[in-house]
């Protein structure tokens, strides 16, 4: 042995053993890895045998049998939402945000918010989610609070809508009303409150709602305030083709077509759902480096077309970042972007005949760097690599769905869901220890949730039950 290999070099946490995929620059993959963590950052990721000679863990966490991973990122996840599976079935997704979702939303109180926001960072967290986007939530404060004891990143800010856009206000709850100049100041004010409030794991987001609620002025207002503030500005576009429709009936171009007319695409842009596009407005949003969120189950749930006016493939081609996204409790009912990755891989293929449409690597990197880079976090996160923050999931590999395991890649995207994550590390903190969380009681968390769910359904006259007859 060389007086090299003699030095060990103490660090807080190793992962020893087993597949590590990287997905750094070079998308390296180890059959038996090693990782090892300092304070929050990775400072060496490779093969076990060389690795396990030059650092030792305090805290070794042993990857035989598991698949090691960056952190997967939810670029479309909802705090301000309530009463999984309570939605009444049938519903597209106007008439679902008018009858449910919006009156739901203008019940919660802080409280509410605050009890919801840590249900939805834990589950978030069980199904190995590191980091996400919120795209707008009321009481922000109790929010942001909520998501520092989780530990997740975020980016996030106040539900903002002027009720001005062009789906009217017909059906809208007389909730959160603000005319444009107003919901402006607002946003202002949650950039502000973010900033002030300092976690460096929460980042602020220009947050509006924009299916057809919200003028032109607010919107491009909106994408210049985020421009401005080096923010990102967060809202649902082309979202199904009744959206698609109202605006051609009313501006004569398509929902982004109609941005880019009023000034609001910009590189600070960042569009959910994006479901019915065509091939110009592709190349839009690949011209003026907006990203976006892919939220696959929400699209299948609430019918909004996906399979046949989606261009997933094409954005990846233009190089876009395309993350993955969930959705709010009634609108995918569960939040695991393992399942998303399954989805986004496969869809477009029997959309097209193409098994080739897009690949299981492709889906990964949604998952993870290209969420980091939708989400203007990948100057810190992404990939395992030295001298990035550890946001690592590792997923238990010893039950039939990851077995046999031969190719870590197909075997994630075709066969596990996130129910087979182990361990979760958010910046170098472990928060899912052997499937269990490090800083909250789940039964507790549920009791809250449900407790809220029963006075707010009661509010807005919602029974759920089963549609057969219950006893
Ligand atoms: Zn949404």
């Amino acid at each position: 042995m060389d007086n090299q290999s003699a030095v060990i070099t103490e660090v807080d946490v190793t992962i020893e053993g087993g597949w590590v995929l990287t997905v750094d620059a070079d998308r390296r993959v180890f059959r038996d890895g090693f990782v090892a963590i300092d304070g929050s950052k990775i400072v060496a990721v490779g093969r076990h045998r060389e690795l396990a000679q030059r650092y030792r863990g305090r805290r070794v966490i042993d990857g035989t049998n598991k698949v090691t991973m960056p952190g997967m990122s939810n670029g479309h996840r909802h705090l301000l939402c309530c009463a999984k599976g309570a939605m009444p079935e049938g519903g597209t997704t106007l008439e679902a945000l008018r009858r449910f979702i919006y009156p739901s939303f203008a019940q919660l109180t802080e409280e509410d918010m605050h009890a919801y926001a840590l249900h939805a960072t834990a589950e978030m967290i069980r199904f190995g989610t590191t980091s996400f986007e919120e795209p707008g939530c009321n009481h922000l404060p109790a929010v942001l609070d909520a998501i520092t004891t989780s530990g997740m990143r975020c980016r996030t800010g106040p539900w903002t809508w002027d009720q001005a856009g062009s789906a009217g206000d017909n059906g809208l709850p007389h909730w959160l009303s603000f005319t444009a100049q107003e919901c402006l100041q607002r946003l202002e004010q949650g950039l502000e409150t973010v900033r002030a409030f300092g976690n460096p794991r929460i980042r602020d987001a220009v947050t509006i709602e924009g299916v057809g609620t919200c003028s032109d002025e607010l919107t491009a207002g909106a994408a210049k305030l985020a421009q401005e503030a080096q923010s990102l500005m967060v809202l649902h576009k082309a979202t199904s083709e009744r959206e698609v429709e109202i605006e051609l009936e009313q501006f004569g171009h398509r929902p982004v077509e109609h941005m880019l007319k009023i000034g609001a695409l910009n590189d600070r842009v960042f569009m959910n759902h994006v479901t019915c596009i065509n091939d110009d407005e592709v190349q839009m949003i690949a011209d003026t480096g907006v990203r976006i969120s892919q939220n696959p189950s929400t699209a299948l749930k609430l019918a909004k077309g996906t399979t046949r006016t989606g261009k997933w493939p094409e954005l990846l081609a233009a190089d876009v970042p395309v993350m993955l996204g969930t959705d709010a409790e009634n609108c995918s009912n569960h939040q695991d972007i393992t399942r998303a990755m399954y989805l986004a891989a496969l869809l477009p293929r029997d959309a097209r005949a193409d098994p080739n449409a897009v690949t299981a690597e492709q889906a990964i990197e949604m998952a993870t760097i290209n969420g980091s880079r939708a989400l203007g976090w990948d100057d810190i996160v992404g990939g395992l690599q030295v001298g990035k923050e550890a946001d690592i999931t590792v997923f238990d590999a010893t039950d039939f769905d990851w077995r046999p395991l031969h190719n870590p890649v197909a075997n994630l995207v075709y066969g596990a869901t996130g129910h087979s994550v182990h361990t979760v590390l958010i910046g170098g903190d472990v928060v899912l220890d052997n499937k269990t969380l490090t800083w909250a009681d789940p039964d507790e968390l549920r009791e809250q949730v449900e407790a809220i769910d029963r006075r707010v359904l009661s509010e807005i006259g919602i029974d759920p039950k089963p549609q057969w007859p219950v006893y």
